[in-house]
């Protein structure tokens, strides 16, 4: 697998292109603007898109109705539109059941929300599963408002129909996979949501192309609702899951975060913070805890996938967080990048993870007279490749991976992996196909 062919600028611009084009949907965890997102990346990647009915028990959780909206506002006495769904999807409070009716201002404002600390902004409200109505709004829009009678009209429906999401399966020369995982429920919110759909779609367009060990698994799916769903009708192929990452927040500039699985030392821990540390980002690791995204599914004991999730700024830890400040001035194409960059080379380490033999273990084989030894002697330190190929060496003993390998020698996993490739071209090392058993974070191939 390669990837050096990789032009940031283009492909930061791209997932940003359609952060663009998807961000006026109003997206819900069911109906037409999860789908029209989904056909959507389907023009990008060949994504098989589900309904899952409503009603359908999934776990301890039944697939709630389907909603869907067409127009919501609120009229001033005038006939004004002092909120109008129309400018922002954001003005009505998520899965709102219909109602049309007057009401005076003191006892609308049990249905209104605002964000008294940042009165600019709108926030983001969703009552999924309590029926409810609601509109938000910015404070100060509010504060202008006169007393009196207003008129509310949410045109929306809650019907029987199904949950809608996108998977797309990427066969590799194993059948153990790699999920992906980014929820597409939010609606004009970009950096929590967008910016994961963006990057994985981009990742499966590129891994598309590569030539692969594992087989991966991209799903598009309403957050919560999606990872139980998805989970409940796909126990045997949740149980082909080698590592997992869960994407979201990955478009703004703040500093990178992994959270680990719940196992805490996977492969993909520790291949994810590998990443991290050779990147040249500032980041910070931070402890599995049963909130957050759809790892809380995936972490979920009976299942206790190796999934972690890596983000930029975390949710709820940057203030434009499910508020309209979250918008496409928010998150940026560099940002993107690099994010998308951070990815590969976790896949990468995680392709490439091996165990070795050392077929010459007794000492020292004599690297110079094959060439693989700089002629000269003497000098100060050995060359990082000469490094390699000796760390290599001295860990292949069966019991080691190539990340364990890069771990313990400091070097980067890129590094001791083409070291080991050298040795293999020379008869020093060989392929060990056993698993070290006691190496629980260690490679299970
Ligand atoms: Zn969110």
């Amino acid at each position: 697998m390669s990837f050096t062919d990789i032009d940031a600028r283009v492909v930061g611009e791209r997932m940003y292109a359609l952060c663009a084009e998807l961000y006026p949907i109003c997206r819900s965890i069911t109906g037409e603007g999860i789908r029209e997102t989904l056909r959507r990346i389907r023009s990008h990647i060949p994504l098989e898109i589900h309904e899952v009915r409503s009603g359908t028990q999934v776990f301890d959780w039944t697939v709630p109705k389907e909603w869907n909206i067409r127009d919501a506002w609120v009229k001033d006495r005038t006939g004004k539109r002092v909120i109008d769904f129309q400018k922002s999807n954001l003005h009505v409070v998520n899965y709102s059941v219909p109602v049309h009716r007057r009401m005076a201002l003191a006892d609308l404002r049990e249905h209104l929300h605002t964000l008294p600390d940042r009165p600019d902004w709108v926030p983001y409200r969703t009552s999924y599963y309590k029926e409810n109505w609601g509109f938000c709004l910015a404070h100060n829009d509010l504060m202008q408002w006169q007393d009196g009678e207003y008129e509310v009209c949410v045109e929306s429906q809650l019907e029987d129909g199904s949950l809608t999401f996108g998977e797309f399966y990427l066969r590799g020369k194993r059948t153990d996979e790699i999920l992906l995982s980014c929820h597409t429920c939010h609606p004009s919110l970009c950096n929590d949501n967008l910016s994961g759909v963006a990057m994985v779609t981009q990742l499966a367009q590129l891994l598309s192309g590569a030539s692969l060990e594992y087989s991966y698994r991209f799903l598009f799916i309403p957050g919560t609702i999606g990872s139980i769903a998805w989970l409940a009708l796909n126990e045997a192929k949740a149980a082909r899951i080698r590592h997992g990452l869960v994407a979201a927040c990955v478009g703004d500039p703040g500093n990178f975060h992994y959270k680990r699985s719940r196992r805490g030392d996977a492969e993909v821990d520790r291949a994810a913070i590998h990443a991290l540390r050779h990147s040249g980002q500032p980041f910070e690791v931070l402890d599995f805890s049963p909130y957050g995204y759809d790892e809380r599914q995936y972490c979920s004991p009976g299942f206790d996938l190796p999934v972690g999730s890596l983000t930029r700024t975390p949710h709820g830890r940057f203030p434009e967080y499910h508020t309209s400040a979250d918008n496409l001035d928010l998150i940026r194409p560099d940002a993107l990048a690099q994010t998308l960059s951070v990815y590969l080379s976790v896949i990468r380490i995680l392709e490439s993870n091996a165990c070795y033999k050392n077929l010459n273990p007794k000492c020292e084989p004599q690297l110079g007279k094959r060439g693989l030894y700089r002629a000269l002697g003497g000098l100060a330190d050995a060359g990082k490749a000469e490094l390699a190929m000796l760390w290599v060496l001295n860990m292949s003993d069966g019991n080691h991976t190539l990340l364990d390998v890069a771990e313990r020698s400091g070097l980067n996993f890129d590094l001791t992996h083409q070291a080991a490739q050298t040795l293999l071209e020379f008869r020093l090392l060989e392929r060990f196909e056993q698993a070290p058993a006691e190496n629980g974070g260690g490679t299970r191939r």
